[in-house]
């Protein structure tokens, strides 16, 4: 049989790994002297690879993260108000298969979008879907669908991911409006898919962060309900770094985070 007719087989089959690396695959199965069965196994594992670095490929560029932040890039001596242990329990990603909610509250600095970057790809690794989004520009976008009619429309592209991020809560305050469709939004995704909230404020502050007490009530309240909460508490990370370079005085840092 010629190499075009089983090339042609496998691209109808859509085992294109397999098809463009052909010769050298089977040329490594002969000098493993691997048997029929092994071999096929050798060229499924091939094509797997390549489908697998695909979709996490595409799973991160539609996740919209600000940066990349990985697990082994963050220093937890630098944190020890973190349990590691517990950061790897989250890293399973056991709570976005139950639908769980994550908050990760802190000062700014510590390490709280990097670790909501950090889960998130973990999560792309083992198959969720996620999106990432500051929540000014997630308040503003609702609004700005409430305003033309399509609020459905944008209800829908943020409850579709298994895990929303949604980072920054409470840096900014909310307009009029934004209490109202937050909750909307967490209502739709309550008990269905995952969302991790990072905020600089604690939960007893969200009903100022909302101007709305008894939004921000019903919100919590669904978010409470399957969740997990991080507390970071220590420095700026940023500001430690710059402080041990030189480029601050340790006096210049007192009465700025
Ligand atoms: P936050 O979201 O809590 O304000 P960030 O996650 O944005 O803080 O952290 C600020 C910067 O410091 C980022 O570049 C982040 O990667 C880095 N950083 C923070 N904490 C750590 C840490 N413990 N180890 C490594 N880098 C860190
Ligand atoms: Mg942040």
């Amino acid at each position: 049989m010629s190499v075009e007719l089983i090339e042609q087989m496998l691209t109808r089959l859509k085992l294109t790994a397999i098809r463009d690396q052909l010769d050298n695959l089977l040329d490594e199965a002969g000098r493993k002297e691997l048997n029929l069965r092994e071999a096929l196994a050798f060229l499924c594992e091939a094509e797997i690879a390549r489908k697998d670095q695909r979709r996490i490929t595409m799973g991160l560029s539609i996740a919209k993260f600000p940066f990349v932040r990985t697990f082994d890039g963050f220093d937890f001596a630098a944190q020890p108000s973190l349990d590691p242990k517990q950061i790897r329990e989250l890293a399973t990603c056991r709570w976005v298969a139950n639908g769980d909610s994550l908050l990760l509250l802190g000062p700014p600095g510590v390490g709280k979008t990097h670790l909501a970057v950090a889960l998130g790809r973990e999560a792309i690794q083992l198959g969720y879907s996620v999106l990432f989004t500051p929540a000014t520009v997630l308040v503003a976008a609702l609004a700005q669908a409430h305003v033309e009619g399509r609020l459905d429309e944008r209800l829908l592209y943020y409850s579709k991911p298994k895990l929303l991020v949604i980072d920054e809560l409470g840096y900014l305050p909310f307009e009029a409006n934004a209490a109202h469709l937050f909750f909307q939004l967490i209502s739709r995704r309550y008990e269905r898919g995952s969302v991790l909230v990072t905020s600089n404020r604690s939960v007893s502050e969200w009903g100022a962060v909302f101007g709305d007490a008894v939004a921000a009530t019903a919100i919590l309240d669904r978010l409470l309900h399957h969740s997990h909460i991080l507390t970071i508490r220590g420095d700026s990370y940023r500001l430690r770094e710059k402080k041990r370079s030189g480029l601050l005085r340790p006096s210049a840092i007192e009465g700025t985070t």
